[in-house]
């Protein structure tokens, strides 16, 4: 099959998750209905101009390309008007009565057996919103079209709709829509696209409802012809179909040598973001890799769901949305609370009379070995096992044997003891051998890593 035109897209969302979406990169499909899939193995369809699922398996209507005609199958299920409507329309097709029809011809099916369809001389439709018919009156006239034939109408599950008119002979396309009773995620993805202040009506290249599931939807961008390639700028609702045509939209428009984006940013963010899952949300070879709890910078939004980011080994690559958490600020790492900690007990030694412990910084507890979280939670004790004093220590950027093996000095309980006020001394030099024996620990794993 060759691919859509440029700007030309058409998705079908059909009956339990079966979809098939058409764009300029390609094809992507899910349990098509059995005639169509025939249609396809057999090479019958060049190209795909209009194709729409209803609520089964047997309600679709496909029209395609081949070798310059165009021809229509539909299935048993359509509704019987709309079968009536489009045999009767055959009559008017002068080439090839019986087999061809008009290129001009389209068909919306929407939930609960609504659905609409026209051509250049005609239009039908079936429980269309009181709003929509009124709008397509406005375009249609008397008895033939004055703002037509629409280029695009998508019904959404809840009387939600988009529509646009044609544009002959009666200046620019008029847009309308409404976007149903429930569909707040409709409405946010249509601000989204606003958020960019360049975003005009005219630049849409396709909006396409599910009319079988409310909130599932997509809006496509028109490509933009600039010096980095052309690029689109999509919105959608996440589903099993997503990393699909996620793929389908940015593919073949490659991303540049440097491995940023081809796609225009919406803003820059600079942001810093804590990765909520590890590993990626699709297939795409694009996405950056995340660890769980990794912190990374996002630096653009690129799309509603889709970030460009950068982690701590300086890598870029997309990164999903709902994978990561926007946080304020990065929490320090470990060579800022190594440096507060190492502050504290100077202050504390050099003042002597202890009477508080200079606790570890809580945010160094990291480790969640089973054997570890119980001895942390124990009472009067550190609160941290020898894995997060690793991590702190690594952070004066000094770690040895030698290091720690001085540093363990100051924590010797007799030691320690002494500086300590004689109230809670004993309670005190308990803490301080923990933490001597924690060195202890770490210095033997680093006199066997030295040899
Ligand atoms: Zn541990």
């Amino acid at each position: 099959m060759q691919p859509m035109d440029k700007d030309e897209y058409c998705f079908a969302y059909g009956y339990n998750g079966s979809y098939l979406y058409c764009t300029p990169n390609g094809y992507a499909s899910n349990s098509l209905p059995s005639e169509i899939s025939t249609l396809i193995h057999r090479d019958l369809i060049q190209r795909i101009k209009c194709v729409s699922f209803g609520g089964s398996k047997k309600s679709y209507f496909i029209l395609y390309e081949r070798d310059g005609c165009y021809y229509a199958a539909w299935g048993a299920d359509v509704p019987k008007g709309l079968r009536d409507w489009l045999r009767e329309q055959r009559k008017y097709s002068e080439l090839q009565p019986f087999l061809g029809c008009d290129g001009s011809l389209r068909v919306v099916l929407g939930a609960a057996g609504s659905y609409m369809a026209w051509n250049n001389r005609a239009i039908t439709g079936q429980g269309i919103s009181p709003g929509l018919q009124q709008l397509i009156k406005s375009w249609w006239g008397d008895g033939g079209w004055v703002r037509g034939p629409p280029q695009l109408i998508t019904l959404g599950a809840d009387g939600s709709y988009f529509a646009v008119s044609g544009a002959e002979g009666h200046g620019p396309a008029t847009y309308a829509w409404n976007w149903g009773s429930q569909s707040q995620m409709l409405q946010d993805a249509w601000q989204f696209l606003w958020r960019d202040p360049l975003f005009q009506l005219d630049k849409l290249a396709h909006v396409s409802f599910d009319p079988h599931n409310t909130g599932r939807y997509v809006m496509v961008e028109k490509c933009q012809d600039g010096s980095s390639g052309p690029s689109v700028r999509f919105v959608q609702s996440v589903d099993s179909g997503e990393h699909e045509l996620f793929g389908l939209l940015n593919r073949g428009t490659g991303p540049s040598s440097n491995g940023m984006p081809y796609s225009r940013p919406i803003r820059a963010l600079n942001k810093p973001c804590k990765a909520k899952h590890g590993g990626t949300a699709t297939k795409d070879k694009r996405e950056l890799p995340l660890r769980k709890g990794e912190y990374l910078t996002i630096l653009f939004e690129m799309s509603q769901f889709w970030y460009i980011a950068r982690n701590k080994e300086g890598r870029q690559g997309w990164v999903h949305s709902t994978w990561v958490t926007i946080v304020e600020e990065e929490p320090p790492g470990p060579e800022k609370l190594y440096l507060a900690w190492k502050a504290k007990c100077d202050a504390a030694f050099a003042k002597g009379n202890i009477s508080a412990f200079p606790e570890l910084p809580k945010a160094i507890s990291f480790c969640q070995a089973v054997s570890c979280t119980s001895l942390k939670a124990g009472p009067g004790g550190l609160g941290v096992c020898q894995h997060d004093v690793a991590l702190l220590l690594r952070g004066s950027g000094k770690y040895s044997y030698k290091f720690l093996k001085m540093e363990r000095n100051s924590w010797h309980p007799d030691k320690f003891g002494q500086r300590c006020a004689l109230a809670n001394r004993e309670e005190l030099k308990k803490k301080s051998e923990q933490l001597f024996v924690i060195y202890g620990l770490l210095m033997e794993i680093e006199a066997k890593n030295d040899i």
